[in-house]
């Protein structure tokens, strides 16, 4: 059995996928050809914002989301502790500061009570400017935007969405990858959608920004390349992970709904010791990962892999606990949710094309513990 099931969907999409590979080789047009600005434009629609703008990766996409917003030092990003090592290098990289926020228990997304409190603290202590917050859809759950557009606002503070987990989700209709002032996405392989190497997007409604970052991801260019008016980087995203992505993006919405299908029979059929991964009213989750907790996560994990199921620990390691920023003076005990999740989380089988057999092998070994 896969973790992550990708060699099946590459078997069922196997003829568009080469064809348009194909397509691109008769074609030559590797840096930015056509199948580039085809993706954008499909994928600024299913999400549901004018601009999509596609760029190398994930990480990319959040430090040109930092640049253009003009975040730097001095200023305080804050961002949950409980996610990738990228959301928070992205923030130290650009020279500000990361300020953690602890994990609401129940969707292990940024809490808003602590988030709060976070903001405060800083306000009084009058240090480091208040900035931007970056929301973080982990395991593909969209973090609480009903209540951090508002709360960004009312603190004047800026807001990104780190959807490279969260695509595809979706609040009350409103799709993953349309809140805040950028959300950033990435098609690393295992994402929800997936290139076959490293890809990643930005997504505004706002036309300065997205003029911004076209200037950014190349060489902050004004009238052409060589016309050079900002520092910027090069992140482009290449013409064969567009082509690749395109045929994958025409099934994704079919996919999602398997995705859904897959995660309510895990969660109707597993026993009740095991914490359930909770989808509030209203909100609909792509599945990036499907995660329990359990006190015994180690023993779970054991009995899986001695059956011969893949499982894995996202993340045994909270931000605030990671050597890159033990200059920031954090402890142990400072985000007691966050630690107490990486220490219990443990994430199943997941994708589209996990066979009904496996499922159930999954569920009944599980139950039988
Ligand atoms: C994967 C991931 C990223 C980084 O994406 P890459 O394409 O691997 O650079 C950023 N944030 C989160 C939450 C992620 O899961």
């Amino acid at each position: 059995m896969q973790f992550i099931d990708l060699k099946s969907q590459y078997e069922s999409l196997k003829d568009k996928i080469d064809a348009r590979i194909q397509g691109v080789l008769d074609k030559g047009a590797y840096i930015m050809g056509p199948e580039v600005a085809e993706f954008e434009s499909k994928l600024s629609e299913f999400v549901g914002v004018k601009h999509a703008i596609s760029c190398a990766n994930g990480t990319d996409a959040l430090q040109l989301a930092l640049m253009a917003l003009g975040v730097k030092a001095g200023d305080a990003v804050f961002c949950p502790t409980f996610t990738f090592f990228a959301t928070a290098e992205a923030i130290a990289f650009v020279g500000a500061t990361p300020i953690f926020v602890d994990s609401d228990d129940r969707t292990f997304n940024i809490s808003i009570v602590d988030l709060e409190s976070k903001i405060s603290e800083v306000q009084s202590k009058g240090i480091l400017n208040p900035k931007a917050i970056i929301a973080v859809d982990l395991f593909g759950l969209p973090a609480d935007y009903e209540k951090l557009e508002p709360l960004s606002k009312k603190h004047g503070l800026l807001l990104i969405e780190d959807a490279a987990q969260g695509l595809g989700g979706e609040i009350l209709g409103r799709k993953a990858g349309s809140f805040g002032d950028i959300a950033t996405t990435s098609f690393f392989p295992a994402k929800p959608l997936g290139c076959y190497g490293d890809g990643g997007a930005l997504f505004t409604n706002d036309d300065n920004i997205a003029a911004l970052l076209r200037s950014l991801q190349v060489h902050g260019k004004g009238n052409d390349k060589y016309d050079n008016v900002r520092i910027g980087m090069n992140s482009r995203l290449d013409t064969l992970q567009a082509a690749i992505l395109l045929e994958k993006l025409s099934v994704f919405p079919e996919e999602l709904k398997q995705r859904n299908q897959i995660a309510a029979i895990y969660s109707d059929s597993l026993n009740v010791r095991y914490r359930k991964p909770l989808v509030p009213d209203g909100y609909m989750s792509s599945w990036a990962q499907y995660t329990l907790q359990h006190e015994s996560r180690d023993s779970c994990m054991a009995k899986l892999k001695s059956e011969g199921i893949p499982s894995a620990i996202y993340y045994g390691k909270c931000m605030h606990m990671q050597g890159a920023f033990s200059n920031l003076g954090y402890m142990k005990g400072d985000f007691p949710i966050a630690e107490k999740l990486s220490s219990e989380v443990f994430s199943l089988p997941m994708s589209p094309y996990l066979s009904d057999a496996d499922g159930n092998f999954v569920i009944q070994t599980l139950n039988d513990e």
